[in-house]
Order: C-alpha cells, then sequence, then structure tokens
C-alpha cells in the first residue's frame, strides 16, 4: 500500500514538471475549467455597471430551451451569485465577462494554490511509512481503562 501511495506521488510530481515545463501557470484541471468557462462568457451580456462598488449584473442568453438568468458579480468581495468563483478560487463565466467588460485581467483571479509551483510543492518531500499500530506510542490519557472512564462518568 506504501509503495503503491509512492508512486501515485511520484506521477503526480512528474505530471507536475510536465505542466511547468509547457509554460501552465496553473493545473491542467484550473486551466480547463477556467477555459471552459471563457467559452461560455459569449453568451453573456454585462449590464448595470456599478464602478464604486466594482459590481456589474450579467444576463445570460436563453439557449436550448433554457431561459436566461441574471448573476450579480462583485469584484470588491469576489463573488458571484451562481457560487461557483467561491466554490473553485477560479472565476466563473459571469465574472471573466465583467472583466473582459472592464478590461481587467481575470486570471488576477485565479487562487494562487492552483499554481505549478504549490502543486509541486504538494508532492514534493520525503514520505515515511506509518508504522503498524503495535509500534505506536500510547498517549497516556488513552492508556487507562474506558470501563474506569465510563464508572467515573456515570457515578
Ligand atoms: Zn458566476
Amino acid at each position: 500500500m506504501f509503495f503503491r501511495s509512492i508512486e501515485h506521488l511520484k506521477l503526480r510530481y512528474a505530471g507536475g514538471r510536465a505542466m511547468l515545463e509547457k509554460g501552465l501557470p496553473w493545473t491542467s484541471y484550473a486551466h480547463k475549467m477556467y477555459t471552459h468557462w471563457f467559452e461560455s462568457t459569449t453568451h453573456n451580456a454585462v449590464q448595470t455597471f456599478n464602478y464604486h462598488e466594482q459590481s456589474a449584473n450579467v444576463f445570460t442568453r436563453p439557449m436550448r430551451g433554457r431561459s436566461g438568468n441574471r448573476y450579480a458579480v462583485n469584484l470588491r468581495k469576489m463573488e458571484c451569485d451562481c457560487g461557483k468563483w467561491s466554490e473553485f478560487g477560479i472565476p466563473c463565466s459571469h465574472v471573466q465577462s465583467v472583466c473582459k467588460s472592464w478590461d481587467i485581467e481575470a486570471t488576477n483571479y485565479v487562487k494562487p494554490y492552483y499554481g505549478i509551483h504549490p502543486y509541486l510543492a504538494t508532492y514534493r518531500g520525503i514520505y515515511t511509512p506509518v508504522p503498524r499500530e503495535h509500534y505506536w506510542d500510547t498517549p497516556p490519557l488513552l492508556s487507562c481503562s474506558i470501563t474506569k472512564l465510563y464508572v467515573s462518568v456515570v457515578v
């Protein structure tokens, strides 16, 4: 099990090195999500600018029998009504549409933990196996009997 885990971590690290050599700024996962949402920006229309609040409304066009929706984006608070930005840490299509309208670089809003160097740091290092339970140190509190604990609580 330990060696299989090590092989998995080594593969992840090699994948990170390959992404770095390709010049990707983020992991392939983040790149895929960002690009997918970027392609959806063509269906969005940005309206109701509020420069002071750094907010706008984004209207999606009705498509394939689905009605259009309105999403409120606030760049200052880093929020969008759809929830994807706060959930994934990657600007959704609505946020990217607002950034495009205001000539702001949306890539600046991708969370830093998607960067290649943090990814590599996760998988770089020395791994030590966890010894069998028999070799574990027992903390003093847990060395007393469960029965004694139960009796002392009940009585
Ligand atoms: Zn959104």
